[in-house]
């Protein structure tokens, strides 16, 4: 698109959305008839984090070897997106509750490569967490601490979203985000 009409069409946009879609427009992310749909780019920037958030839920679940079953932005009560997977059936209890703990984390860490610092929606998640890790530590006898296993799945499910990378993660939540359009 011609820069003069992108400015144009940008200059439509409520100003808290300006910057952002200038941005991501730049980044291929957004397409001429997105530009041209303010509806369409409040909508997508208001939920950005929360697809990429869900998305980080997904894909950890994907590369586990986990079903995805359900991955939605759509609000539904109080949660503002939710993510299904079912679990991998060649694995061992421990080894699910792990995965399960990798998957629950991989939301914040998704978060985290956004740059969103403030993880005031990820309360559920944390508790999900604490609560497998006691279960782990049940099962297994293990002498750690709930800390150190979740600190531990945090790390994977870290290092798993490096190594997708924040473009290709950018991509998927962006289709997320137009599926649930
Ligand atoms: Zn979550």
């Amino acid at each position: 698109m011609a820069p003069e009409r992108l400015n144009q069409a940008i200059n439509k946009l409520p100003q808290d959305t300006q910057c952002w879609a200038e941005l991501r427009y730049g980044q291929n992310l957004l397409t001429d008839s997105d530009i041209h749909n303010p509806g369409t780019l409040v909508n997508f920037h208001q939920r950005e984090r929360v697809a990429f958030h869900e998305e980080g839920h997904a894909s950890l679940a994907r590369a586990l070897g986990w079903t995805v079953l359900l991955e939605t932005v759509v609000p539904d009560g109080s949660s503002l997106g939710m993510t299904k997977a079912a679990p991998n059936s060649s694995k061992t209890p421990d080894q699910l509750i792990l995965d399960a703990i990798a998957i629950s984390a991989g939301g914040e860490a998704a978060e985290e490569m956004l740059g969103v610092s403030d993880h005031s929606g990820c309360g559920f998640d944390r508790g999900k967490q604490r609560y497998l890790a006691s279960i782990f530590l049940l099962i297994t006898g293990s002498r750690g601490s709930v800390d150190s296993v979740i600190s531990g799945q945090k790390s994977r499910a870290r290092s798993f979203l490096g190594s997708i990378g924040l473009y290709t993660h950018q991509q998927n939540s962006m289709t997320l985000l137009r599926a649930c359009a």
